[in-house]
């Protein structure tokens, strides 16, 4: 007995993602992904940074920073600090 043919499955195929343009509040420069946080060289929660800025001035200021302040969990108190800013509730205007 012939066996019946499955349909097939559509093959899985990935989407590109669109990513958002976003400009760097570092160097200004424009660029297209998520960004990168830039704390401890910006506060505001928008910010975000580029790659280049992100390795270059982030990251080595961010080491600065958990180094002046040899506390254990220096960065998580510092990151929890920096997500309880008051500017959370802000957002845009309604
Ligand atoms: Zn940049």
């Amino acid at each position: 007995m012939p066996r019946k043919k499955e349909p097939k499955p559509a093959p899985v195929r990935l989407e590109p993602v669109a990513l958002p343009t976003k400009k760097c509040c570092i160097c200004g420069k424009e660029f297209v992904g998520f960004g990168n946080d830039p704390w401890p060289l910006s506060e505001k929660r928008t910010d975000v940074c580029c790659d280049d800025c992100n390795y270059e001035k982030v990251i080595p200021a961010r080491m600065k920073a958990i180094a002046d302040d040899p506390g254990q969990d220096s960065y998580e108190r510092a990151r929890r600090s920096w997500d309880e800013r008051p500017d959370q509730q802000s957002g845009p205007v309604q």
